[in-house]
């Protein structure tokens, strides 16, 4: 006979949906200052906030021990500091940082904090998913979910500018985690407004790299805002044929599109455009195709950024040969092409886009 074991109802924490309240990266300082005269408070305390939470490291309103009392209750019930929550933070031996952060709506994405001296570089993402579905990349493999809020990103940041030693600040951002940057421009631009703010996250245009897949017209939208933002294009091969094997979108756009765009963005801003190139062994990594690619940046001030594949489970491709990863430099650097292979960072706790947030939901 088998014994019967009453086990207690776990409630489902999805049935009961939590209340959501606006965060401060969600309000303009305009909305947040009316929000202040309309209770009586003065609008700069809309300026003390948002120092506390961009550099002061304030995670609670009651923190901010410059606001009066009542009014860092009134906050409290209002807003919330942060809106999605910590489910994983893993260090790597290299001091690299990844998140793995669930949104109040139950999705995960990843952020990663990179750290080289004087350097604190963090890696956001840009949506939930991707719909670009590059056949060797993590991120892509359930298509996408929706576009980050403006306060997702912002949040993303603050959470590892709060990860870097109290007398560091973070340095640069480079827009390459989850998504494609530029199908959700809109929101990036302005949250990248607002970390280049002097009194907040002060991070310069010149310091943020944006990685696209390669969208014409938002390229050419991102040259015409004005701003001096690096701008990273991956290409991962040199013709058409291969490009639409290994980024499908290409078969839309077609490699001479976006190369005209990244030509328009240099011309427009003056910023020298990279091409990232991940080798994947065998596929793209040949002698052909380095001439193809001399070819093809010929003439282009260009810089190439080799990224050897990071594995991801269950994909059927290869990191490249030593030997053919040299082959392949020395061919671009023979032609004047400059050229460098991505330095691996974090790589024991998964840290290229994507793996984290595959390993956790694939457990679930
Ligand atoms: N959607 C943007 C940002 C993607 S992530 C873009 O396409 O540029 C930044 C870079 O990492 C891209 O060049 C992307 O193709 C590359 N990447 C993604 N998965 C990778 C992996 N497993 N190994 C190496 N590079 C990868």
């Amino acid at each position: 006979m088998t014994a019967t074991v009453s086990l207690p109802t776990i409630p489902d924490p999805g049935t009961t949906p939590p209340v959501v309240q606006p965060t401060v990266f969600d309000l303009s300082p305009d909305i947040l200052g009316d929000w202040l005269k309309a209770r009586g408070h003065p609008a700069m305390r809309a300026r003390q906030i948002r120092r506390w939470v961009h550099t002061g490291r304030a995670t609670t309103f009651a923190e901010m021990s410059d606001l009066p009392a009542g009014l860092r209750t009134e906050l409290t019930e209002s807003f919330s500091v942060f809106r999605m929550s910590i489910e994983r933070h893993l260090i790597a031996t290299d001091d690299t940082h990844k998140l793995l952060l669930k949104t109040h709506d139950g999705h995960f994405i990843e952020c990663v904090l990179i750290q080289e001296d004087d350097r604190h570089t963090a890696c956001i993402s840009t949506q939930v998913g991707c719909g670009m579905g590059c056949v060797f990349c993590a991120s892509g493999l359930n298509g996408v979910e929706r576009n980050l809020t403006v306060g997702e990103l912002l949040e993303q940041l603050v959470r590892l500018r709060n990860l870097t030693p109290t007398d560091r600040r973070l340095t640069h951002i480079v827009v390459m985690g989850m998504g494609e940057p530029l199908a959700n421009l809109e929101n990036l631009l302005e949250a990248l407004a607002i970390a280049g703010e002097k009194n907040g996250l002060g991070i310069g245009a010149r310091h943020v790299t944006i990685s696209t897949v390669g969208l014409p017209a938002k390229i050419r939208k991102l040259a015409e805002h004005g701003k001096q933002y690096h701008l990273a294009v991956s290409l991962h091969a040199p013709n058409d044929v291969l490009r639409n094997e290994i980024v499908p979108t290409n078969e839309k756009t077609g490699m001479h599109e976006i190369l005209a765009a990244a030509d328009y963005f240099f011309e427009t801003t003056g910023r020298q455009v990279t091409y990232e190139y991940v080798v994947l062994g065998q596929l793209n990594d040949q002698p052909q195709h380095a001439k193809q690619l001399v070819g093809l940046l010929r003439g282009r001030k260009a810089h190439v950024n080799l990224i050897p594949w990071n594995d991801v489970t269950g994909l059927p491709f290869h990191r490249p040969d030593d030997s053919d990863l040299t082959g392949f430099i020395e061919t671009l650097r023979h032609s004047g092409i400059s050229v460098k292979v991505r330095k691996r960072k974090g790589s024991d706790i998964d840290a290229a886009c994507g793996q984290l947030r595959r390993a956790v939901t694939n457990d679930k």
